[in-house]
């Protein structure tokens, strides 16, 4: 890991964050989802950080890791502060220092030499296409679709299935389309929110490179957060970003998918916050959905951009929590089971793991489903 480079920042951190347009207003702290169960007041620290001598203090206080990232501040903020950005700001002043957590420091160091967060061996980030009918991309050959694929999607067991349902059903769209078999590296997401600033703008500089070599009408990321990080923080990116439910929304609307089975069941979907509140995707996977015969669509009480966070994302999956209160994801699917779902339809590795665990927690296994989107298509197509 390069935490032992000093960052060579030369805005101070008020001046970084904007923190004199503060008006503490409280709105951040106000919808801010982790509140019912950890000690975090985003509120409170954009005040305090505003002192520069606070700044160490703060960045020891264990509350900066309870954030998720999920931007839900950052929408209410009537002066347009991103204040989860202050909490990562003091991350990454840890992270410069070398006083972190070793899962944290495992998931850097892990990005850093095998490109990706979950300390597999780069060799094997492609297993997951073994078998398959797959198209492979070739820099110097045009293709329409160029798909990248999240490593936790490339490595999880439970979450290859999305890559693979990918497949199946853009082969039966007649897509055009290519996966990366070599190259294909973190896009540096969580690497990000977990405040190692520099190896991200490093990473930045060479996924930009990698996939500005392709001659491809656009990228197509699996993951939201992977849509997220490349939409607004990769500015030289040469190319326009989808989230595959955008493209596979655009096949059905040209007639080029369509579904060979119906779905007598209550559905509702749970938008990911990299998806809706930080993408603006809310549309496109509910019109997935309505478009099968028979799925009963209801929504949470909390949807679109007032959707409850799931805890997945900020780097939370390697920082343990240690709120004893009930989880988020657990409130969600309970949420769910009122209002008698069968299945949570879902668009996002993280929300997979999140909900899906709380489901099992909760023993309504024998009663509903989490089904990520691709599952749910691939078995209807
Ligand atoms: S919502 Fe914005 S203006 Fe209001 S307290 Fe939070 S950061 Fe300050
Ligand atoms: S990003 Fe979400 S969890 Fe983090 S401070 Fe903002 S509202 Fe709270």
């Amino acid at each position: 890991m390069r935490g032992m480079i000093m960052s060579t920042e030369s805005q101070t951190f008020t001046e970084k964050f904007d923190l004199l347009g503060c008006i503490q207003c409280g709105r951040c702290t106000g919808g801010c989802p982790v509140t019912v169960r950890t000690n975090l007041n985003v509120r409170r620290f954009v005040y305090d950080a505003y002192s520069e001598e606070k700044l160490e203090e703060l960045a020891k206080l264990a509350e900066i890791w309870d954030c998720t990232a999920c931007h839900t501040c950052a929408v209410r903020c009537p002066k347009g502060l991103k204040p989860l950005e202050v909490l990562i700001g003091l991350r990454s002043m840890l992270v410069d220092s070398g006083k972190v957590q070793s899962t944290v420091r495992n998931a850097l160091e892990s990005v850093y030499l095998e490109g990706n967060p979950w300390e597999k061996p780069k060799a094997t980030r492609y297993d997951w296409m073994e078998g398959l009918d797959v198209k492979l991309a070739k820099p110097d050959t045009p293709v329409e679709n160029l798909f990248f694929v999240c490593c936790t999607i490339a490595y999880d067991p439970r979450l290859q299935v999305v890559a693979k349902n990918m497949v199946r059903l853009l082969n039966k769209a007649g897509a055009d389309y290519g996966f990366m078999a070599e190259g294909e590296s973190c896009c540096g997401s969580e690497i990000h929110t977990l405040g190692e600033e520099l190896l991200f703008e490093e990473i930045v500089g060479e996924n930009t490179a990698f996939l500005n070599d392709f001659q491809a009408r656009r990228v197509i990321t699996l993951s939201p957060h992977c849509f997220a990080t490349y939409k607004a923080r990769y500015p030289h990116l040469n190319k326009p970003v989808l989230h595959y439910t955008q493209l596979l929304a655009e096949l059905l609307q040209q007639g080029n998918l369509s579904w060979g089975h119906d779905l007598q069941k209550k559905v509702v979907f749970h938008d990911p916050c990299y998806l809706g509140k930080q993408s603006g995707v809310y549309d496109e996977p509910r019109r997935l959905l309505k478009s099968i015969k028979g799925v009963e669509l209801v929504e949470f009480d909390r949807s679109r951009e007032r959707s409850l966070c799931c805890e997945g994302g900020g780097g939370k999956m390697w920082v343990e929590s240690e709120s004893k209160k009930e989880r988020l994801a657990e409130t969600r699917i309970k949420d769910a089971h009122n209002l008698g779902a069968q299945i949570v339809a879902v668009a996002c590795p993280f929300c997979v793991l999140t909900l899906e665990d709380a489901m099992k927690a909760l023993g309504y296994e024998e009663e509903m489903r989490v089904a990520e989107m691709t599952e749910l298509l691939a078995e209807l197509a």
